[in-house]
């Protein structure tokens, strides 16, 4: 039988939508990158950039966004209807990705080979590292020679450079049963030969000892300051992160599936991006809107998210407060977050069918079939009775199907930001993510669907949630 002309134009936008997802997966390889994709993306929406140094003037059905440490950026558009006291509605999710990150002093030579040294950045499955294409991707602060001033540059060199490579069967016969390389001892990418080296003269010599250039492998520096267009004495420091360089792609027999790195979280990030941007793109939609709309996506969730730029930090605060400051109601803060709203947006775990054991039988999120509700009564999750039943108020009005998922009580919990800005500002918080394969591998597995899904839900969110929330209040 014959697809009919309806379902193929679906699967159209579907897929539509998951190739922009592509297209800011593969151009965040880094949360700088992440950073700087939002950037360009919300300039290009007629967003404002503000800086946290100076004032802010805001204005009702206007939009900007501010950004701390390059790695988090935090996105809003004030309604039409906005005064101070009214609330925020607000999606939140993470920039940052398990990687592995060079070390400061990252030369290392061994048995003729010039490597790369490495720390582990956040709960990766270190296994999936090995054999695969890698390269780098971060940023650098350069002092730039001619003006003198210190200055942040983003670096990303697109061909394969660094490789981890497996040991031979031959040599680790139990590799089937237990492969667990050891984080400091196994896991140093190689990135040439000294006797390459030797014939390649040209390179830059190693300068003096304070330098970058001492503190790296000079091919290295020679690599990045060749794209940077600067010299590698000018290299003052950096901050680099490995990644694939296998581009994310559609898969499965029927292109359903995505096969992409870092889809936790850049799934979520981009569905609350594009939701922002889509919800105020009728100018009527924010010329009504009472609330004011927010994403914040925060870098070092994956290391606990304590730091000056992550979810712990006071910056959601202090970013909220500006937006509700106003002379004529002091109060103004503390009155918005009861009626405030977040959606804690990370990823979740769909049933996998060769460990199905694994989920509870009644918790087995599927692809295809929307958004999994992530809920835990020990509140590794934010989620709970209020922040479910509004959402799926909203879902109903959008027609996005949610699932459910609690873990098993013989389980460990993952956890995320919900919890931490639900703890720190005391509004109502939902945790809900799109269901995906292999997290945390260097490459993860997602389904087509559930990016227009989740853009769905989001952006009904944004445009629904002060008027679903205004008939139910509970204290
Ligand atoms: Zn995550």
């Amino acid at each position: 039988m014959q697809a009919s002309v309806t379902s193929l134009a679906r699967k159209e936008a579907i897929q539509a939508t998951a190739r922009e997802l592509l297209k800011f997966v593969n151009r965040g390889p880094s949360p700088f990158h992440v950073v700087a994709e939002c950037k360009s993306r919300l300039l290009q929406a007629g967003f404002q950039e503000l800086k946290e140094t100076e004032k802010w003037d805001l204005q009702p059905e206007r939009k900007y966004f501010v950004t701390r440490n390059s790695s988090t950026i935090i996105a809003f558009a004030v309604g039409g209807q906005y005064s101070p006291g009214n609330g925020f509605s607000i999606i939140g999710a993470h920039t940052d990705s398990p990687s592995l990150r060079v070390k400061r002093r990252s030369r290392r030579n061994q048995a003729g080979f010039l490597q790369v040294g490495v720390e582990t950045y956040g709960g990766g499955i270190w296994s999936t590292w090995f054999d695969r294409d890698l390269t780098l991707a971060g940023r650098v602060i350069i002092k730039n020679p001619t003006s003198n001033q210190i200055e942040q540059r983003l670096v990303h060199l697109e061909r394969p450079i660094l490789r981890i490579p497996h040991l031979a069967i031959h040599l680790h016969r139990t590799v089937n049963e237990n492969f667990s390389p050891n984080t400091e001892t196994h896991l140093i990418p190689i990135l040439a030969t000294a006797v390459q080296e030797e014939l390649e003269k040209g390179m830059p010599d190693s300068g003096s000892p304070a330098t970058q250039v001492d503190r790296h492998q000079s091919v290295l520096m020679s690599l990045l300051s060749t794209q940077l267009e600067q010299s590698p004495e000018d290299i003052l420091e950096m901050e680099l992160c490995l990644a694939d360089t296998q581009p994310a792609v559609l898969g499965g027999a029927y292109e359903e599936f995505i096969f992409a790195p870092r889809l936790d979280n850049l799934h979520s990030c981009f569905c609350a991006l594009q939701a922002l941007i889509d919800s105020c793109s009728a100018p009527a939609s924010l010329a009504s809107e009472p609330h004011i709309r927010v994403i914040a996506l925060y870098d070092h969730e994956e290391v606990g998210s304590l730091s000056a730029q992550g979810a712990e930090s006071l910056l959601t605060e202090l970013v909220l407060r500006r937006l509700s400051a106003s002379p004529q109601n002091v109060t103004a803060f503390e009155e918005a977050m009861p009626k405030s709203y977040m959606i804690s947006a990370d990823m979740a775990h769909a049933a996998h069918p060769n460990y199905l054991d694994k989920h509870e039988e009644n918790h087995r999120p599927f692809f295809h079939k929307g958004p999994v509700i992530k809920v835990n009564n020990k509140q590794r999750y934010a989620s709970n009775a209020v922040s479910e039943a509004l959402i799926r108020e909203v879902a109903a009005r959008v027609g996005v199907p949610l699932q459910e998922f609690m873990v098993r009580n013989d389980s460990p919990c993952g956890t995320t930001i919900g919890p931490i800005l639900a703890a720190r500002l005391g509004l109502r918080v939902l945790d809900l993510g799109s269901p995906q394969l292999a997290m945390h591998s260097i490459r993860e597995m997602a389904c087509t669907s559930s990016v227009l899904q989740t853009l769905t839900l989001f952006k009904g969110f944004f445009e629904l949630f002060p008027v679903v929330s205004r008939s139910f209040a509970v204290d």
